[in-house]
Parts: C-alpha cells; structure tokens; sequence
C-alpha cells in the first residue's frame, strides 16, 4: 500500500514518546499497520534512542521516554489485543481497534454513517468511524481542536490533496475544508476530533450533537 499523506512529525514524535492521548494514539496506530515509511521513521527513533542510552553517563533520563516505549513494547508483547466481536464486522483489518467496542453504525445523514469508538476513559479527543457512500460531499468545517483522520477504505479529496487507504489527514484548527468523497467506492475513516468542530451546513448540524466533546 503507498501512503502519501502522514501524520506530521510532531504527532509522530509525541506518538514515540507516549504523550500523545489515546484518541490520536488509535489513529496513529492505524496509519502505522497502513505505513511503511511512517514505521522505519518509528524505528529510526527506537535506534536512536537506544544509542542514546548507550552513550549517556548512568542517569535518570529526564522525561522517561524511554522507559515509556519499553514499557509499551513489553505491554504489546506480553498481552496479545483482546479482540471484540464488533470490531470483526469492518471491511478491513484494524489491529489498532481490535481491544476496543465499537457502538452501532447511526445513520447521521443522506449516505453517511457515525460509529463510535469506546475509550475507557475520557480523553481530550473523541474517536469514532465515519462511512461515507461513493461522492458524498462531506460537512464543510473547521474546528477549535485537531482533527486526525485515517482513511480506512476509499477515498476522498479536500483543498489538501486526494485521501486514499493508508493516508492520514492531520489537521490543526487553522484547516477548513469540505471532502468530496470519491466516485465507485464507499469510504470509511478512523477519526480522532479534539474541541469543538463548526460545521456549516444541515448535514453538519444533524453531525454536531454526535461529535462534540
Ligand atoms: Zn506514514
């Protein structure tokens, strides 16, 4: 699978450093089974790091990054991902949401579906699916949080460029856009929504209730 758009390094590096909160965490982890290059630039800063430790004088290292990725890593090999029955149901394979519920699909709007994702805890994003059907004109918005999308299946194209599987759409408040998606073939997206998001037009009002933190 070739992905030409990617989370930007600042998301990637919080990813590393596992300051990134869960909701963007799941998305990220989502690009990552879909991105080669995204996993080398994962494993150029394991390397690093390492090296790092190596050539370091014996001392608490200051943020604890590290000790954080062993820990993930151990914890990822130690407890293989719980699989719920609801997360099978998707076209596609995504390991990322495996030991997560998913809610019903809802239908919000003329070809467009809402499925949300169950976080244990509240985070600072809400995380759901979105399945739109070939050329549906998504909501024009813009919001006051980030926005991190993955694209699962399909595809769509905003002022951004085309989304296709495996691209990640990773958005700050200062984007407005409208996504159209493609003609043949339905699209669903993974995404993680911090604040608030404006949307303009009905279709994004009968969205609003469901998305807003
Ligand atoms: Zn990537």
């Amino acid at each position: 699978m070739t992905t030409t758009h990617h989370p930007t390094e600042a998301t990637l590096l919080e990813y590393f450093s596992g300051t990134l909160d869960e909701g963007r965490r799941i998305v990220v982890a989502a690009h990552l089974e879909m991105c080669a290059s995204c996993r080398r630039l994962l494993s150029a800063m394991e390397t690093m790091a390492g090296d790092h430790l190596v050539s370091t004088p014996p001392e608490p290292l200051a943020q604890g990054a590290f000790e954080r990725t062993m820990a993930r890593l151990d914890a990822a090999a130690a407890s293989p991902a719980k699989s719920h029955p609801t997360a099978h149901d998707l076209p596609v394979k995504v390991r990322a949401l495996e030991s997560y519920e998913l809610g019903p699909w809802r239908w919000i709007g003329p070809g467009v579906y809402w499925r949300g994702v169950v976080l244990p805890e509240k985070g600072t994003s809400r995380v759901f699916l979105l399945r739109a059907a070939p050329g549906t004109h998504l909501p024009q918005h813009t919001h006051e949080g980030t926005e991190l999308t993955v694209i699962l299946k399909g595809a769509f194209r905003h002022e951004g460029g085309r989304f296709g599987a495996g691209d990640c759409d990773d958005a700050d408040d200062s984007v407005e856009h409208s996504p159209i998606v493609e003609d043949g073939e339905e699209c669903i997206c993974l995404v993680a929504m911090e604040g608030t998001i404006r949307l303009r037009s009905l279709l994004g009002r009968l969205i609003q209730p469901l998305v807003r933190l």
